[in-house]
This record gives structure tokens, sequence and C-alpha cells, in this order.
């Protein structure tokens, strides 16, 4: 492609954007297709001969753009969101056009530079003690990953990785059944393995750990010669923002000498609002903690950030330096890649930078204010109905409910929101709260408004009613 063509496609490509977020709404925010209808419109086979753009452009628009969920949809209230502001997306355009490897400092000292006073700055807007270090990790499934990986060398006294875990070294690690399955998947891969992630049971309206069985759980596994290793607690569980007391799990970890971990990946953006805070009071005391700008924030996916109390830690369990990787003689600098299992490494601060600087702390802050207290509102509103039951009380702006019924509870719901989502006009998922399913409910979009949660309202009690 010569440097004409590229500026023609690229105007284009951004104009396309532009009409896209402007358009939104017109379309259902789930498309209505069968599995296989966009496979089958694809050739099978690749060309042997370069096509014009003209034709490739206009395939993307008449068989992609359709086959589409729209999750910058403003009534896109399913699982959670994965927040684009326009702001980021002019970022990412011009990082894909730069397309640096950020792996070390010297192949993008900017890029380096700007990550560490980036995350900095997300360090002091969700009020975490200066003694934490961050870092950007491509998801928080690879910083939880990296989080126990860590938990691991230490309770092997950083010999896992030569020695691998020999039969004898039974390595425990505790949560709660309300943490996401990233956990599970970290546990898998560490070779940890599933029996020795020990699952604390959860009590009180936030359904945290229980602490009492947390501390008895590490008793009987150190007489019963277990290593405990670390807690990997929650704030805002995916399911319904299970909330852990970290100040409790801080202090059962501090006497037993073991890393806690902090999942916070969705609500960890709220806590740029101080009066939500006390969720995960005592998070100062963990060892790591992770949450995704790319969910509520509105930093195009890929981007989580993972703050880390002794980064020193991380860097012993995955910093390897083959010749090639040395920067010799550069003193000071930070080689990221050591922080993160992959090695290559996107330019991602970039959009923060921009993201945080369009909108401002006190925009940012005002979006998730109003999406919490819209979300409240509609769990008020559908409390009220009388045919209408909410499971779980809106934590920050996650809810659950579901229509009551004389007949089976659980088929009903299902078939309620299967109508919900074939009418177009919102998207919901469902979650399960004991035996019971229920309809989830949040709101996080970013260029949601009031009006698009009085929608939901109507969306849900029309559906329920009209198939009574
Ligand atoms: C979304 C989510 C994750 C996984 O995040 P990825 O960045 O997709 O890996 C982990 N934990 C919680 C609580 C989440 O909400």
């Amino acid at each position: 492609m010569d440097s004409g063509e590229f500026r023609q496609w690229s105007a284009k490509a951004a104009e396309w954007g532009a009409d896209y977020r402007q358009t939104i709404r017109q379309r259902p925010v789930r498309p209505a297709l069968a599995p296989g209808e966009v496979g089958a419109s694809i050739p099978t086979r690749p060309p042997e001969v370069g096509e014009p753009m003209e034709r490739i452009f206009a395939d993307f628009e008449e068989k992609i753009v359709p086959g589409m969920t729209h999750w910058q949809h403003p009534r896109f209230f399913a699982y959670f969101p994965a927040n684009a502001a326009p702001v980021s997306v002019v970022a990412e355009y011009l990082v894909s056009a730069m397309a640096a490897q950020c792996m070390l400092w010297q192949t993008s000292p900017a890029a380096t530079e700007l990550e560490t006073k980036v995350l900095d700055w997300l360090r002091q807007a969700i009020g975490l003690p200066e003694s934490f270090a961050g870092v950007i990790q491509d998801s928080a499934s690879s910083a939880t990953l990296a989080a126990v990986l860590v938990m691991r060398e230490r309770a092997l006294q950083w010999k896992g990785n030569k020695n691998g875990l020999p039969g004898g070294a039974r390595v425990r690690v505790y949560a709660s059944d309300q943490v996401h399955t990233s956990i599970d998947r970290a546990i898998w891969v560490s070779g940890i393995g599933e029996d020795n992630l020990v699952r604390i049971p959860v009590v009180g309206p936030l359904r945290g750990m229980d602490v009492a069985a947390l501390e008895a759980a590490i008793k009987v596994d150190l007489e019963s010669g277990y290593r405990p290793a670390g807690i990997v607690a929650c704030t805002g569980g995916t399911s319904t923002g299970a909330c852990d007391d970290i100040a409790a799990v801080v202090a059962v970890a501090r006497r037993y000498g073991l890393y806690v971990h902090v999942d916070a990946a969705w609500a960890g953006a709220a806590m740029i609002c101080e009066e939500f805070r006390a969720l995960w009071k005592g998070v100062e005391g963990a060892d790591s903690v992770v949450f995704n700008p790319h969910k509520w924030l509105g930093a195009q996916f890929d981007c989580s950030a993972h703050f880390l109390r002794n980064p020193d830690d991380l860097v012993r369990t995955l910093a390897i330096q083959p010749e090639y990787l040395k920067t010799h003689g550069k003193d000071g600098i930070i080689n990221y890649s050591e922080w993160s299992v992959p090695l290559g490494r996107r330019f991602r601060a970039l959009k923060l930078w921009f993201l945080i600087r369009y909108h401002g702390l006190s925009g940012l802050k005002t979006m998730i204010r109003n999406h919490v207290a819209w979300s409240q509102r509609l769990a008020q509103r559908l409390a009220a109905e009388p045919d209408f039951e909410i499971v779980t009380e809106p934590v920050l702006s996650l809810f659950s409910f579901c229509h009551r019924t004389d007949g089976d509870a659980n088929q009903h719901n299902q078939a309620l929101l299967n109508a919900i989502n074939d009418d177009g006009r919102i998207y919901l998922t469902q979650t399960r709260v004991g035996e019971r399913l229920v309809i989830r409910f949040q709101a996080g979009q970013f260029e949601m408004t009031e009006a698009d949660a009085e929608t939901a309202f109507d969306v849900i009690v029309e559906t329920a009613r009209k198939r009574l």
C-alpha cells in the first residue's frame, strides 16, 4: 500500500468509526444470527492475487459489521463493559501507526517512561499509597497469573522455576467461591493444581470470605504439611459483585506470612471516587492489586493495571535475561517485559494518557457516579413491581433480579432473558446465585444516559408481562 492509499484508507477508517459511534443506537446491541452464518459468507480459500481495497472494505461493512455484538452501544448491560472512549480510540490509531514493540526501555523509551508516569497517576487516582508501583498487563488474567507465580516462588524459596513442583511441595492458595475463573486458570497453569486451591465459604450481604474459616483452613493445612502461599481476594466479583473484607484477609495473611493479591478487575475503576473505597478498605496492606482500565474507565481494550508493593518479587519470578535482551550500561531503567509473562508488549500507556487528560479525573468520576446512581434507581423501580424480585442488591452498578413465576423459576427467567435479548434494544446476561438462575444488570457503558436505564426498565417489564 503506497502512502497515498494509506492516507485515503486511514481517513476512511476514521470516518467510518465516527459514523459508527454516532449511529450505534440504531443497531440491535446483539446481532440475531445463527452460528456459522458469518463463516459461511467467507471464501474457504485465500486469494492468490491481491484484491482492491474497495472490495475488502465493502465486505467488511456487509459481512462483518452486521455480525458484531456492539460493546460500545450505550445499552450494553451484559457482562462488564469494555469501554473504548473515543479519545482512547484516537490514541490507538496513533499507536497502531507507530506499531512499536515496547518490551524494553530501549525498544521504546517514551512508552516505558510514560507507562511509569500514567500508572502513578492511576495509583494516586484510586488512592493506593506511594509504595505501590504499577505496570500495564494485557489482561487481569495475566496479572493474576503473575501474582500466583510470585506466591508459588516465595513459598518454594524461589526454587520453583528451576526445580518445578516436586511431589513433596504442596503449595496452597486460598480464595472464595466468588472469584473469577482466571484464578482457577492461574492455579492450573502455575502447576499448583486445582486440588490446592482452597475454597473458603462466603458470608454476609457482600458475600466476602469467612475469615475465621480462612484462618482455620490455613492452620489445618500447616498441620498437614502443606505450604500455604497466598490468598486471592476479590473486590467486585464478576457474578454479583462480591467483596472480601480486605483488611481482615490481610490481617490473617500477615500472621502466616502469606501473599495477598486483590482482583478488582471491574470495581477498581470506581475507586477513583473516594466514597466507594470502603469496599476495599485495607487494600494498602495487599501485595498486589489488579484493575482493568479497559473495563469501566474507558481505555480501549486491552489495558490492565497491575500494582505491586514489591516489584522485585515479580521481577525475581519472571525476569529472564538472555544476552540479546540485556541493556548494558543503562542503569535505572525499567524493562517492563520483566514484569509480565509475555515478552512482547504493545504501547498501552498512550490511550490512558489521552483518556485521563481529556476527561480529567472529575469527568471520569461523574460518569461512574452516574452509572451507580442509575443502576440503583433501576433496582428500586424493579423492586417496586410486585412481580419482580431483587436477588442481590447493587454493589456499585451491578445487581441481579428475577421475575416471579408459579412455574420453574430458572426456566422462566432463562426464557425471559432470551426474549429480552432478542428484542435487541438492550443486552443482559445471567448468573447463578446458589441454585437460582438470575438476570444480571450492570450499568457502565461510557456514553450511557439516564434515559437508557429507563429504556432498560421498559424492555424488562414489557417483555416479562407480554410473556405471562
Ligand atoms: C473481567 C474480570 C477478570 C478477567 O479480566 P481479563 O482482563 O479479561 O483477563 C478477572 N476478574 C474479574 C473480577 C473480572 O471482572
